[in-house]
């Protein structure tokens, strides 16, 4: 199956009589016969539901599905795209460990990989992504674990070059984790470039109508843990809260997401409600066609911004003669996603006064659904970074960033038109 048709026919399949769509399992607890049986779930020798704080149905039908479409071999949910890049990390860093990652991340994740993983003993470097390989190779330390990246940064709308990035990863013997949020499967798949890992934020296109918060990590199985069993312990030695299972001998591909289930979501317990992963399983199947509306929108509003002479500036790698035009040819030939970034001439007054006389494309702290928004990212979501740690990431103090939805393209641009009008 394509991507597209595995958007509807992934995961959930049911067989004769059952549901057509998608059930939510609402329970938190689940029946078995024999106290033997239990007993086994608990040792992980026998694969069973118990407890909805480390697994439920609905929600593995929904990673199943997207495991599918971004070709891994295991998946996960995971309560927002917070708990997914935390899990994917910690997962193989503990205190003392070390892991590099790109300086044009999600604000979020570089709160964080700055501060909270920090206080936890986890350091992180970050790096300027656009080094060439030789000076990147410098940031790697014994103790280096892992490196990680975005495929379309929020809000920077840069690409990630993945075979740069594995090539470094692989070659100091340690994955390499991307976040795919905005590009989605639709338009890239990060595991046919390289990558090892990839998580989600499903709160964006995956979900599309902003319903619910939530995230997701994937496995491609593609890393030999153990080859490298001395940088990762967690996965190659024995766990004494499982009676010494070794997750990469019994588990093999599937032993990274087992221990972040068995471990992470056993102690930590960021799962997602069934009931939110039924209204994402709704917006996985309706995300191809909405990805190429996005896509083909963002496209003509970019090229209307281009052309007009209040704007200073316009960030969108499908606009030909963009700074990532070629990467993103590269690896999202169908197209990024329907988010760009741009500054209106006249600095910050200017630019306040052309959101607020907006209509329909609403100010919103979201990005990534059907419906246009936009926001100011240095007076609303990045707005605990300094200017300094703003410039690091890469984020002018002037940069809008707009999500262009799926509404009839001609409405978004009159009414960016009309708010030009009154500035
Ligand atoms: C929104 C976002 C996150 C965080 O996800 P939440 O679901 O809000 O927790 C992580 N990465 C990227 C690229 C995002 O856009």
């Amino acid at each position: 199956m394509k991507v597209d048709t595995k958007c509807l026919h992934e995961g959930w399949k049911p067989k004769q009589g059952e549901p057509r769509q998608l059930p939510v399992y609402q329970s938190t607890t689940f029946k078995y016969d024999t106290s033997d049986y239990m007993g086994k779930l608990f040792d992980l020798e026998e694969t069973g539901y118990f407890y909805t704080r480390l697994q439920n149905p609905t929600n593995d039908f929904v990673a199943e599905k997207i495991c599918a479409m971004e070709g891994g071999v295991a998946a996960m949910l995971t309560s927002s795209g917070q708990a997914a890049n935390f899990y994917a990390i910690f997962n193989i860093c503990e205190a003392g460990d070390h892991f590099i990652t790109s300086s044009s991340i999600y604000g979020g994740t570089y709160n964080l990989f700055n501060v909270t993983m920090r206080k936890m003993g986890i350091e992180c470097t970050f790096v300027d992504q656009t080094l060439p390989e030789e000076e990147l190779a410098k940031y790697f330390k014994p103790n280096t674990k892992a490196v990680f990246g975005e495929t379309i940064t929020n809000p920077t709308v840069t690409v990630f070059d993945f075979e740069k990035f594995a090539r470094l990863a692989h070659s100091h013997g340690v994955p390499l984790i991307v976040d795919n949020t905005f590009a989605t499967p639709i338009n890239c798949r990060p595991f046919e470039w390289g990558a090892d890992i990839v998580t989600h934020s499903t709160t964006k296109y995956m979900d599309g109508q902003g319903v619910t918060v939530g995230g997701c990590i994937v496995d491609s199985g593609n890393f030999d843990w153990m080859a490298h069993a001395d940088k990762f312990p967690g996965l190659c030695t024995p766990d004494d809260s499982y009676h010494g299972i070794t997750y990469a001998e019994r588990f093999g591909k599937g032993a990274y997401i087992t221990k972040a289930t068995a471990q992470l979501m056993r102690d930590l317990g960021s799962i997602r409600a069934p009931q939110n992963a039924f209204y994402l399983n709704l917006g996985l199947e309706t995300l191809s066609v909405r990805m190429e509306r996005h896509c083909k929108n963002a496209l003509k509003v970019a090229q209307y911004l281009k052309a007009n002479d209040k704007i200073d500036w316009v960030h969108f790698a499908d606009l030909e003669g963009d700074e990532y035009y070629d990467l993103a040819k590269k690896y999202m030939p169908n197209g990024t996603c329907g988010v760009l970034a741009f500054a209106v001439k006249g600095g910050r007054e200017k630019s306040i006064k052309f959101m607020d006389n907006l209509n329909f494309v609403s100010i919103a702290t979201h990005v990534a659904d059907a419906k246009s928004c936009l926001l100011h990212p240095a007076s609303h979501t990045h707005r605990q970074l300094t200017d300094e740690q703003l410039r690091e990431a890469g984020i002018a103090p002037d940069l809008i960033r707009l999500s262009v939805g799926i509404e009839d393209v001609d409405d978004i641009i009159a009414d960016i038109e009309q708010a030009l009008a009154k500035i």
